[in-house]
């Protein structure tokens, strides 16, 4: 029998289980509150708005920022290029800062000095986080926010983190059983290996283990996949959806049937070619405004699409939902819980002059992502075997993530391929 209760409750009562006209008013008064700050202190957003005839006066609801155009990762890219470090677009100076992560990209994100947003504390909570559990962090504490972020929250619902971080599969199991960790945070697929490597070293996962939770996030979750891990592990498994660049926008309750949006941001299902709201129900781009005083994104474009419902759900929370992420607008995808752009193959591809064509296939074995990039030589008889190597070492250090490399005869790829092949299937 669980030790708490892990299934009714709030983080933020008052606001998560608001009337939804008075959540509209409540926004609305934020909205206009961040629109002013980023307009005064964000050059490149005051740009923005100017661009397209519009002053803070104008954007002071929810309704009203479809006034202004979405602003895509591509976007950020090129405004860091001509204005480094943040390309113009934080609300507040350097010094206030605490840390510059490296995203790929690469993108610099700003880090507060003082991490306040608790809308991954909201998630863990509603995942079944509870004061005084030991959360097993095992996302990548390199360079990116996202594990940073995780490790406050969880100090955030009361409960206390190990920062592993990735990979040390042995290690991991040993920490979970020497210190009954009761929370698991990191990708599905990771959590399988840990199962996999448990069973292996002689455990058995639910008498050995005291996993009670894990917040799953970065990935796909084939609901094949959630059913066969809880009943592994005697565990819930909860999921959210995020990015690095604006934080949690959604997550998973106790009854599931698609993901809440959390409190204290703005999440739209746009058109992604007018950028115009699109109704409930109806599949679109997740456009997101974030209340970041230092790093005041609005409408910022995540690339994946979703819909949006306004069922009402059994656990009290009054925010609508997220349905479920369908895909990507553009060719970017995610590999391992890492994004992978087809600008970046192409850069792999250019260091080596040997190579006349080439795909990068994303493929699943079990519950592992398997990339692999497919290549045509100029010359046949090059020695392939280093060529190998020297790609394989390029791959791992511009996308950061490993993979494997296959030399076909020319003309097996077409000559206008995808410069990503994505042939995973979820369900
Ligand atoms: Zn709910």
């Amino acid at each position: 029998m669980p030790d708490k209760d892990r299934t009714t409750g709030f983080l933020r009562p008052q606001l998560e289980t608001m009337a939804p006209e008075a959540r509209q008013s409540y926004l609305d008064g934020r909205v206009a509150e961040i629109i002013t700050h980023a307009y005064t202190h964000a050059p490149a957003f005051a740009a923005k708005m100017r661009s397209v005839g519009a002053e803070p006066g104008d954007v002071t609801s929810v309704a009203s920022l479809s006034r202004l155009p979405v602003t895509e990762k591509a976007d950020l890219v090129k405004l860091q290029r001509t204005n480094l470090p943040f390309g113009g677009l934080t609300g507040e100076p350097l010094e206030s800062m605490s840390r510059i992560y490296v995203s790929p990209g690469p993108i610099y994100e700003p880090g507060e000095k003082v991490y306040s947003d608790d809308r991954w504390a909201q998630a863990f909570y509603a995942a079944g986080f509870r004061k005084g559990d030991i959360g097993q962090v095992t996302f990548n504490f390199n360079m990116v926010p996202f594990a940073f972020w995780l490790d406050a929250a969880l100090n955030m619902v009361g409960a206390i983190s190990i920062p592993m971080g990735v990979g040390n599969t042995e290690l991991q199991v040993q920490t979970m059983k020497n210190l009954k960790v009761q929370g698991y945070l990191g990708t599905p697929s990771f959590l399988a290996a840990i199962a996999d490597k448990a069973e292996a070293m002689g455990l058995d996962l639910q008498k050995d283990l005291n996993l009670q939770v894990a917040f799953v996030a970065a990935e796909m979750l084939p609901e094949s996949l959630r059913a066969s891990l809880q009943n592994r592990l005697g565990m819930v498994i909860r999921q959210s959806y995020g990015t690095a660049d604006v934080g949690c926008l959604s997550y998973e309750c106790h009854h599931m049937g698609g993901m809440h949006f959390a409190q204290n941001c703005i999440v739209e299902i746009v058109d992604p070619e007018t950028g115009k709201p699109m109704g409930e129900g109806e599949p679109g781009e997740v456009v997101a405004t974030i209340f970041d005083r230092a790093y005041p994104l609005i409408r910022f474009g995540t690339g994946d699409l979703s819909a949006f419902t306004t069922e009402k759900c059994a656990c009290g929370r009054t925010s609508p939902k997220l349905t479920r992420i369908m895909g990507r607008v553009d060719q970017v995808t995610k590999v391992k819980g890492m994004f992978v752009h087809p600008g970046n193959v192409k850069q792999v591809a250019d260091k080596f002059p040997e190579v006349m064509a080439y795909q990068l296939v994303v493929t699943r074995e079990g519950h592992r992502d398997v990339m692999t990039l497919v290549c045509e030589l100029k010359e046949q008889g090059a020695d392939a075997g280093e060529l190998t190597g020297r790609m394989q070492a390029a791959m791992k250090d511009i996308l950061r993530i490993s993979g494997e490399v296959d030399f076909q005869q020319p003309g097996t790829l077409s000559k206008d391929c995808k410069i990503i092949d994505d042939r995973r299937k979820w369900d």
